[in-house]
């Protein structure tokens, strides 16, 4: 909801987004205090983030980005095929939409990790969680996925520095939020041919500004913030459970820790 609209409610026992990520929500300055805060988990949207990244994964693993590329310009060359167990792929956040993500690209026989705040553990899947252990994974994954949520800790966390610590010609799937990406420092990376390609599902600014250099950039392929959307068949039964917990008296689903951010 636009900022402040909720601070003239006095009525309010709880506050249910509609979307996983509540980075926006938790900027709002009135935000009622102590009115407990639910995100949307829906089974149907992680689903359909999964084959985001799994095409995403895939059309980089094997090179269709660029195939697409040729195609306009008539070009007739094979790009190299590796096989998916030689593809390294690095899944940043392992919650709800991370965990599935990175269980979904395992299932195709690719070298999955996973990175989290915490240690946390992915059946069959290598995880990893602090400073010291991510410089090592993302120096060699070759397909880098960000789930993470925004919080004060990840704002920026795609910045020169970090960008500068992937395998040379590694890509980027960003279908988190746009403002974990310094975009001028990726666009460098990009341009500087350090960083292969880039998928971006989300932007500083949405919708993204016509003029904007990612719209026609050879390495960059754009979504329009359509990696994983509410669906509201299923987004409705998993309010519907939570108004009947709050009625009850029950613990709330999904329940958002407005300090730690997500
Ligand atoms: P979630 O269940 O809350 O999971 C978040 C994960 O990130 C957890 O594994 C958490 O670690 C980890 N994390 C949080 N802060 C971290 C930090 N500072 N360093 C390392 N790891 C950190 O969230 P989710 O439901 O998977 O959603 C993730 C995000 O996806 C949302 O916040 C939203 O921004 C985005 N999203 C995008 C779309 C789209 O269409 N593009 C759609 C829906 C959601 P712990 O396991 O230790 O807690």
């Amino acid at each position: 909801p636009p900022l402040g609209s909720l601070a003239g409610l006095p009525g309010l026992r709880l506050i249910q987004s509609l979307w996983a990520g509540v980075d926006r929500l938790l900027q709002d300055p009135t935000l009622p205090p102590g009115v407990p805060i639910a995100r949307m988990v829906d089974p149907a949207m992680n689903e359909a983030m999964a084959q985001t990244a799994l095409w995403a994964v895939l059309s980089l693993h094997r090179g269709f980005f660029q195939v697409q590329a040729q195609q306009r310009e008539r070009l007739w060359r094979q790009p190299p095929q590796p096989r998916a167990q030689e593809w390294r792929v690095l899944v940043l956040g392992l919650g709800e939409l991370g965990g599935r993500v990175a269980q979904a690209i395992a299932g195709q026989g690719y070298a999955v990790s996973g990175w989290s705040r915490s240690a946390r553990a992915l059946e069959g899947l290598p995880t990893l969680h602090g400073e010291a252990a991510l410089a090592e994974a993302l120096g060699q994954a070759d397909t880098v996925v960000n789930l993470l949520p925004l919080t004060p800790q990840t704002r920026g966390f795609f910045d020169a520095p970090r960008l500068a610590g992937f395998k040379p010609g590694a890509s980027l799937v960003n279908l988190a939020r746009g403002a974990h990406v310094d975009e001028p420092a990726l666009l460098a990376a990009l341009d500087a041919g350090r960083l292969g390609h880039a998928v971006l599902d989300v932007f500083a600014i949405e919708p993204l500004p016509e003029a904007h250099p990612f719209w026609r950039h050879p390495r960059v392929t754009v979504l329009p913030h359509t990696a994983a959307q509410t669906d509201r068949r299923s987004a409705a039964a998993v309010v519907a459970l939570n108004l009947q917990a709050l009625r009850q008296g029950l613990p709330l689903l999904h329940g958002v820790d407005a300090g730690r951010g997500y």
